[in-house]
């Protein structure tokens, strides 16, 4: 078995991404990019997304209302305090509408499965928070973390499309990476847990990556960055992508049924993707 240097296989792994990436000219359009490069039908045949690939047209991406509260559980790899600060950190998400909601229901110390080799074998019956400490040999080396995410494209063709999202789960990078709640003493190569968890949940909601770098879904962090909180954008950005949980409460009936009626939807072809956080200041 050919083993390269960590220095290489990060390298080559980093050319991969870029290659994956190389259309894409701007950060905040790597959801859209995973999507059109990842989207592909239940026979597992790649495709363009039926032609909604352009950078510009990124599609929404979100849960049904009705699928909340989403069950997660964190992997028993992650100490109980860790596994405390992550539940902590995603209640920033649920205090993010005007109305508190309960967006996540956590069930604690899962079995990390160790047969799982690729980011499709997490697509089981659990949806989790992992910590994988023998990461993926071929892709991703440098990300410190990716949400997987598998849903359908509802409305296909027409201007209300967005994709419906029915599983995902978080995958932390424990393989070339640490994670802390120590954010006292920068260390390098050790990420704080809280941050890289609070991105992430943002991404199991739905939410791409963002320009702006006092977001929590800026696209890259260093080992020093501590953003544990949610900014006030972010907040918007996740009442924009649930406008049915976002309304003041004397309009929630109303718009809530409106939201969940499904005689007009038109559910379309499977779609996946991954996200990737990466770390700063890697050369790009
Ligand atoms: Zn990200």
């Amino acid at each position: 078995m050919l083993r390269l240097p960590r220095s290489l296989t990060i390298i080559l792994s980093h050319c991969l991404l870029f290659c994956f990436f190389v259309s894409c000219g701007n950060k905040s359009q790597q959801l859209q990019t995973a999507l059109s490069e990842n989207m592909s039908n239940k026979n597992g045949q790649s495709g363009s997304g039926g032609g909604n690939g352009s950078a510009s047209n990124a599609p929404v991406v979100r849960w049904n209302a009705n699928a909340f509260p989403l069950n997660i559980a964190i992997s028993d790899n992650f100490t109980p305090e860790e596994s405390a600060a992550a539940e902590e950190v995603s209640q920033e998400w649920e205090q993010a509408f005007d109305d508190y909601h309960h967006l996540f229901r956590f069930s604690p110390y899962a079995p990390t499965p160790s047969g799982y080799n690729k980011f499709s074998d997490f697509r089981d019956g659990v949806m989790g928070i992992y910590k994988n400490d023998r990461w993926f040999p071929s892709q991703y080396a440098d990300a410190l973390a990716i949400t997987q995410f598998f849903g359908h494209r509802i409305n296909p063709g027409r201007e209300d499309e967005y994709i419906e999202l029915d599983h995902a789960d978080i995958i932390l990078n424990a393989r070339y990476f640490s994670f802390t709640l120590d954010t006292e003493y920068p260390v390098y190569n050790r990420y704080d847990l809280k941050t890289v968890v609070l991105h992430e949940m943002g991404h199991l909601l739905g939410l791409p990556h963002s320009e702006d770098n006092t977001t929590i879904m800026a696209p890259s962090i260093t080992y020093s960055t501590v953003r544990n909180t949610l900014s006030s954008k972010d907040r918007y950005n996740l009442q924009k992508n649930y406008p049915a949980l976002s309304v003041k409460s004397f309009d929630v009936e109303a718009t809530s049924e409106e939201y969940l009626d499904n005689s007009e939807r038109i559910v379309g072809e499977e779609v996946t993707g991954v996200i990737e956080f990466h770390e700063k200041d890697y050369p790009h």
